[in-house]
Formats: C-alpha cells, sequence, structure tokens
C-alpha cells in the first residue's frame, strides 16, 4: 500500500514535466490507467479509514425513528404528547400524561418535537382516536425552549392544514415573568388556526404559585373529559406502573459503566469538540474567591479555564454547569434503604419501541446515578407520592401519600404543607415516614433528572477569551423542620477549590447563547441595572466597552446601577467598578446601600432621583436599558420606576407610559436577565 502510493505520488512531477514535452515519456492509455489506479488506491485508502472499528466510548450509529407517526401506528398508540422543556419539568409532566393514558384505556407516548419530523402533525388524523398533547414551557422572555425552537419556527412558517387533528395545550411558565406562558398560549392559538381541533382547553401552569397543583387539576378534569371525547371507559386502574426494569451487572468491565458523563461513554476523559448540553467542557477553575467583605453570606467570584476548547461566547451569554448532589445525603440515602451504593446497573426501558432506552447514562452505579444524574434535592412532585405509596407499610402513610397525589383540596393542602412549606426532599420524607422504604431502583425511576445551572456570563470574550466568569451566591437556608438545605450548584460551586490535593477542579460546562446583548452601534448610551449578583453580565458588558474605547471606538454613555446591603459588606467588584469609572468607562456609577440608613435605598430610588439624564438618554440619545437580576420584586418596581420617569418627564399617562417601555422591549432597547 504505502509503496503504490509513493510510485503515484513519484510519478506526478513526470506527467508535470510531460505536458510541455514533444515526445511524451508515457502514453495517454499508461496515463489514463495511472490516473485509473491512483484513483482506485485512493478510494481503497479511504473506505478502508472509515471502516475502522468505532472505540468504545462512541455511540452506535443512531437508529432513531423520525417519524412519530409510524411508531404510534406500529406500537398501536393513539396518543402522543411533545414537551417543550428547559428544566426537566415539561418533561416530566408529559411522561406523567402519557402514563396516564393506559390509566384510561388508551396508549401514549412522550416525545421530544427536536427528534421528530413535526411536519407530520397533518397526519395524526390517519390514527383512530388520536390525540396530542403539548406541554410547553416558556423559557426567558417568552421564548421557545431549545428544544421546541424547530417545531416554533415550523409553526410560524407552517401553512399546513391540520384538520382532523385533535389537541390540547398544558403551558409551563412563571407568572413573575413578562411574557406569562407565552408559547403555550401560542401554540394553542396557532394550531387552531391552522385547522386543528381544541378537545380541551389550554392548562396554565404558574410555577410562581403552584406549578404541581396546576397541572394535577388540569389533568384531573382532562382525563375524564377525553373518556368522554372518545366515548372510552376509564379502566379504574391506578396501580403504579413500572417503566423501567432492573438489571443488575455483577461482572461487569468497569471501563463500560458510566461514571457521571453524558452522552458519550468516556467523554469526560476524551474532551472532543465541539461542546454542548449532552457533550459539556471540564473546564478547570483557576480562580475561586470570596466576593464580600463581611456579613454571613458567601458571594463568589469563579473563572474557569476554556483554553483549547474552542467554545466562544459573547458578553450577556450564559454559561450552563452540571452541578453533583451533595456526598453525604447521597450516603444517607443508601443507608436508609440498605443498599450497596456501588451495585453496577441498567435501567432498561420496558418499552423496546421507545427513544429513551433507559432514564439516565446506564450502565452505572446507584452512587453516580444518585450524585450526577438526579435532582435528590427538590421536594418530590405528588406522582412520585403516588408511585411510592405502595411502598409504605403503614396504612396512613400510604393513604396520606395517595391524597397528596389527588386534587382533592384536604390532599392538596397536605401536600403543600407537609412536602412544599417544609421543604422536605426525598430523604427528609424517608426519615420523617419510616415506614416508607421503597426499593432504591424504583426510586431512582422515578427521581426527575438533575438539571444544569445557568448563569449570566461575567465577562468579556473580547478580553477574556480563554475564560469565563461567575459570580454566584451560596444558598443556604434552614427549613421549618429545622433542617439546614443548601443549593446544590452554589454548594458545588463554593468548594470548587483551584487546586484540590494537587489535582486542578473542574467544571462541566456548556454555553447557552442569549438575546442579552450590548446595542450594535457602541455609540448608543447603555443603562444597566444590577442589584446583587444581578451585576453578573454587566461585568462583562463593562470590560467590552473598555475593550471598545481602548480599540478607539466611539462609546457612549455607560451608566451603572448597583445596589447591595452595605457598602463594607457586600459591595461586589468595588475596586474594578471604582476604577472603570476612574478611566471613564462607567461614564456614572449609581450605588444604592439598603441598610447603611433606616429608610431602605434601592436602584429605582436612584433611578428616579437621576429621572432627567435618564429620559434624555432613553429619549433623545436612543439609550439602551439592561436590567439584571431578582425578577418577583426588584425587576417589576424598576419597570415601573421607568413607567414614572415616561410618565412625568414625556407628560404620557400610565397606559402610554407602558406601550413606550413595551415598544422598547419589541426594539430590543429594554432587554431583561432575570431570574425567580
Ligand atoms: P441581594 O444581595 O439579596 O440583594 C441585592 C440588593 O437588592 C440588596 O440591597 C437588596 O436590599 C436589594 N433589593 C431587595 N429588594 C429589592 C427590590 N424590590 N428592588 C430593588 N432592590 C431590591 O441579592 P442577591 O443575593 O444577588 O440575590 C438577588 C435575588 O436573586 C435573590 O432573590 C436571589 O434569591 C435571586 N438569585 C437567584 C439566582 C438564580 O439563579 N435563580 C441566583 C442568584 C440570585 P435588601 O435585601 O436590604 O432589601
Amino acid at each position: 500500500m504505502g509503496t503504490a502510493l509513493l510510485l503515484a505520488s513519484n510519478h506526478c512531477p513526470v506527467w508535470l514535466s510531460w505536458q510541455p514535452c514533444e515526445e511524451p515519456l508515457f502514453s495517454n492509455l499508461d496515463l489514463f490507467l495511472f490516473t485509473l489506479i491512483a484513483g482506485l488506491i485512493i478510494y481503497w485508502f479511504m473506505s478502508r479509514k472509515k471502516a475502522e472499528p468505532i472505540p468504545e466510548f462512541k455511540q452506535a450509529p443512531s437508529t432513531r425513528e423520525t417519524s412519530f407517526i409510524e411508531k404510534m401506528k406500529k406500537t398501536g398508540r393513539n396518543i402522543v404528547v411533545f414537551y417543550g422543556s428547559q428544566t426537566g419539568t415539561g418533561e416530566e409532566f408529559a411522561n406523567r400524561l402519557s402514563k396516564d393514558a393506559q390509566r384510561y384505556g388508551m396508549k401514549g407516548m412522550a416525545a421530544d418535537p427536536e427528534e421528530y419530523d413535526m411536519c407530520e402533525l397533518s397526519r395524526l388524523a390517519e390514527i383512530d382516536n388520536s390525540l396530542a398533547i403539548f406541554c410547553m414551557a416558556t423559557y426567558g422572555e417568552g421564548d421557545p425552549t431549545d428544544n421546541a425552537q424547530d417545531f416554533y419556527d415550523w409553526l410560524q412558517e407552517s401553512d399546513g392544514e391540520l384538520n382532523g387533528v385533535n389537541y390540547t395545550v398544558f403551558a409551563l411558565g412563571n407568572k413573575t415573568y413578562e411574557h406569562y406562558n407565552a408559547m403555550g398560549v401560542y401554540v394553542d392559538k396557532r394550531l387552531e388556526e391552522l385547522g386543528a381541533k381544541r378537545v380541551f382547553d389550554l392548562g396554565m401552569g404558574d410555577d410562581d404559585g403552584n406549578l404541581e397543583e396546576d397541572f394535577v387539576t388540569w389533568r384531573e378534569q382532562f382525563w375524564p373529559a377525553m373518556c368522554e371525547h372518545f366515548g372510552v371507559e376509564a379502566s379504574g386502574e391506578d396501580s403504579s406502573i413500572r417503566q423501567y426494569e432492573l438489571k443488575e451487572h455483577n461482572d461487569i468491565n468497569m471501563n463500560k459503566v458510566y461514571t457521571g458523563e453524558f452522552g458519550c461513554l468516556k467523554s469526560f476523559e476524551t474532551q472532543k469538540p465541539p461542546f454542548d448540553a449532552k457533550n459539556p467542557f471540564l473546564a478547570p477553575v483557576i480562580v475561586n474567591r470570596k466576593l464580600n467583605k463581611a456579613g454571613n453570606r458567601h458571594l463568589m467570584h469563579l473563572e474557569v479555564d476554556i483554553t483549547g476548547s474552542k467554545i466562544r461566547y459573547e458578553s450577556g451569554d450564559h454559561v450552563a454547569v452540571y452541578p453533583t448532589n451533595d456526598t453525604a445525603i447521597v450516603n444517607k440515602l443508601g443507608q436508609i434503604l440498605g443498599v450497596d451504593l456501588d451495585t453496577v446497573i441498567s435501567l432498561n426501558n420496558l418499552d423496546e419501541e421507545s427513544n429513551k432506552k433507559h432514564p439516565f447514562p446506564c450502565p452505572t452505579t446507584y452512587r453516580t446515578a444518585l450524585t450526577h444524574y438526579l435532582d435528590i434535592i427538590h421536594p418530590p412532585r405528588t406522582n412520585v407520592l403516588y408511585e411510592l405509596a405502595q411502598y409504605a407499610t403503614d396504612p396512613k402513610d400510604q393513604e396520606n401519600m395517595r391524597k397528596m397525589a389527588s386534587s382533592a383540596p384536604e390532599g392538596k393542602a397536605l401536600y403543600q404543607s407537609f412536602v412544599l412549606e417544609d421543604n422536605r426532599n426525598i430523604l427528609a420524607i424517608l426519615e420523617d415516614l419510616p415506614s416508607l422504604r421503597p426499593p432504591i431502583d424504583h426510586l431512582c425511576e422515578l427521581m426527575p433528572r438533575l438539571q444544569a445551572r445557568y448563569y449570566s456570563i461575567a465577562s468579556s470574550s473580547k478580553v477574556h477569551p480563554n475564560s469565563i466568569h461567575i459570580c454566584a451566591v451560596l444558598v443556604e437556608y434552614t427549613t421549618k423542620t429545622g433542617r439546614l438545605t443548601k443549593g446544590v450548584a452554589t454548594t458545588w460551586l463554593k468548594n470548587k477549590l483551584v487546586a484540590d490535593n494537587g489535582h486542578k477542579s473542574t467544571v462541566p460546562m456548556y454555553i447557552r447563547k442569549s438575546q442579552f446583548r450590548l446595542p450594535f452601534k457602541a455609540s448608543n448610551p447603555v443603562i444597566m441595572v444590577g442589584p446583587g449578583t444581578g451585576i453578573a453580565p454587566f461585568m462583562g458588558f463593562i470590560q467590552e466597552r473598555g475593550w471598545l474605547k481602548e480599540q478607539g471606538k466611539e462609546v457612549g454613555e455607560t451608566v451603572l446601577y448597583f445596589g447591595c446591603r452595605h457598602k463594607n459588606e457586600d459591595y461586589l467588584y468595588q475596586e474594578d467598578l471604582e476604577e472603570a469609572e476612574k478611566t471613564g468607562v462607567i461614564t456614572k456609577l449609581n450605588v444604592a446601600f439598603s441598610r447603611d440608613q433606616e429608610q431602605k435605598v434601592y436602584v429605582q430610588h436612584l433611578l428616579r432621583t437621576n429621572k432627567e439624564d435618564l429620559w434624555r438618554q432613553i429619549h433623545t440619545d436612543n439609550a439602551h436599558i439592561y436590567i439584571c437580576g431578582d425578577a418577583r420584586n426588584m425587576a417589576r418596581d424598576v419597570q415601573t420606576a421607568f413607567y414614572e420617569i415616561a410618565e412625568e418627564l414625556g407628560g404620557m399617562t400610565r397606559t402610554q407610559a407602558t406601550d413606550y417601555i413595551k415598544k422598547l422591549m419589541t426594539k430590543g432597547r429594554y432587554s431583561q436577565d432575570v431570574w425567580s
């Protein structure tokens, strides 16, 4: 092989020199044969390369079915439950509805719209008594979730006929956000416009209130209505239905066991770009310092190194990190359930046709599943309690757990107080209900997946192309039952020391693009409002404006409104901010110290004080306004302050002022990066 290639390449100069010659060294036939042989050799070489065995860590090529219609027909299903889900709740609800179908004598499947050809929706009418349910979460500023983006685009562009398609929508969102349930509302309206038939009213789930309760109430009315609509009898079957079966691996090669990675086995050992949600980059932590000078909170600044990862980001983007659960809690769960956490297991889907073979990467150990893959900290949802109730030996416990899953007022109240208000996670429930000892594999099947956490990036890639900065506050509180509860991700981040026993600490991460962007024209003024950790994206913006200035660009006014409790305690990045003001990168630094005097002073108070300047910047100079931080109170109060300024200085009524700010939002001149 090597010789043949060498021969071919040795001949190349001869061919080149041949062209101008009168007496060619080779005839045309020779040349043709040479070319043919060389071509065949190259082809053989290339195809041989392709046929090389797939390294073990790679997954087998996907044999996924992209036609949900064919799949439904093949497996005798009549209900498909699509989900638009960012943090897993939409997916959880879809799974619950699809499981429910069986209880009502129908057959359902949960489906990720990203995995299927959604143009096929019009064919749903080919299946008798069919129904499409959509569990649609709204993300950010009224946006679709990542996995529903293509479906949303298709809905917008489609003029397809959906006649004969039965549907219903359950929307998931949070009332503290401006665009409450925008996606669910849109899908519900748009499907009707396209000719589909709404067979049950849109459900509205509010995570600021009680999303679980909203869902349970909607669902309890929905199924009887469906039974009536399709003329089927509810089977009355309400026993637990397992979706996965347990397989214990007693003598497995440990190289084939997942140890916390996602997607590809060993992907944390052999890191290959591109990095994304399914293939996060293990970024070494290069800085982890406490930001606050005093007080009993822990506010922190972290920097992670992305050198060599090919990861690109822009100021305003979010970094997603995958945390792990507290080892002590995992160990306690193992103890209380009396299991060897290092048992290697797989949970295999009983439905062989399902695209989802396992609830989390398998084979793995219980320890890895409880540490890396499962959310064991959030209070469990009612369906988990319902399914686990069968394992409670005390009939009272059993009754209460089932009651909590019902929509009866007494059950709802019990769930609200025992689980939500007392903030009991699964360990606390097991501790407080000693008769409840479920098999760990069923518990693992029911627990939701541990989700990535998003942080607004606190750096500019222009200044820090090889690192990403994070600003966060440790979440820690004592519940009503006296248990100290720590935020999963912030506790984990706090413990990510730069060097841990000589090893570099790493953080599995990827970037999520956002719409939170500096104005295209650097000469536009920017007004940034970010109290507390809401300062994060503005550290990136300030760095970027400074960099633009250094490049000789004309940079408009850069005004910051920051707020904290005490000047000497939690004035985050004080030195950097004061330096930026001194060098003129920040043209006006406004800081509200809320607790340094008797009366609270907040950022919105300073906005009102500077109303004339603000109105000129907004109304005359085309300023872009940015708000970051708490959604529930701060962002609302700040928006009200802007309404008032528009009313007073623009001579507007409240309605006109509201419209004015709405228009700024539409134009991308009033952007929010808020959380609740
Ligand atoms: P913080 O230190 O609690 O608050 C920053 C400043 O904002 C304080 O001076 C505070 O004053 C003030 N403030 C309180 N209510 C306000 C209002 N309605 N309008 C304007 N200013 C107000 O900030 P933080 O610790 O960074 O947390 C901010 C919020 O975001 C918290 O609700 C926190 O739970 C949340 N958060 C969420 C995430 C997440 O990822 N979900 C991450 C970080 C923070 P007083 O305290 O004196 O009233």
